[in-house]
């Protein structure tokens, strides 16, 4: 998928921080905190205040670029690169390690609801939590 492309699609500006943001988002595996993305970019000398940073990501959520996650007991949100279809996760509460779930376990059952409510199913959001066999060890 070509970003440029996309940012021009949904009529953003192609800006330096735009880019860059996307471009980190869809190389990682993992979702990525805002604060995370402001040290990479001025890792990259992209020269942005945190606070440009943070707009820029609001500004990509609304165009459903960029998906917003917000994790229970973590204070901060977590950003990710709204590639086709989506993602589930499985969080340890212990050190917050992140893994991304491959599989959907409700394609199915959102077929079900549907003939069961007659409703037209739009999407779902569903993370797991737990505890890594890491921080299982340190209890
Ligand atoms: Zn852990
Ligand atoms: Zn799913």
């Amino acid at each position: 998928m070509d970003i440029v492309d996309d940012l021009r699609r949904n009529g953003l500006r192609n800006t330096k921080c735009r880019t860059a943001i996307l471009d980190i988002l869809e190389q990682s595996d993992q979702p990525v905190a805002a604060d995370r993305l402001f040290r990479e970019l001025n890792e990259k000398d992209i020269t942005v205040s945190f606070s440009t940073v943070y707009r820029t990501l609001e500004a990509l959520t609304d165009k459903k670029l960029v998906t917003k996650l917000i994790i229970a007991g973590e204070d901060k949100a977590l950003f990710e690169y709204n590639r086709m279809g989506h993602r589930h996760y499985l969080i340890c509460l212990g050190c917050k390690r992140i893994l991304a779930i491959e599989h959907c376990p409700l394609e199915g059952y959102e077929e079900t609801l549907k003939k069961e409510t007659d409703y037209v199913i739009a999407g779902h959001k569903l993370n797991i939590y737990g505890y890594c066999p890491d921080c299982q060890k340190n209890e």
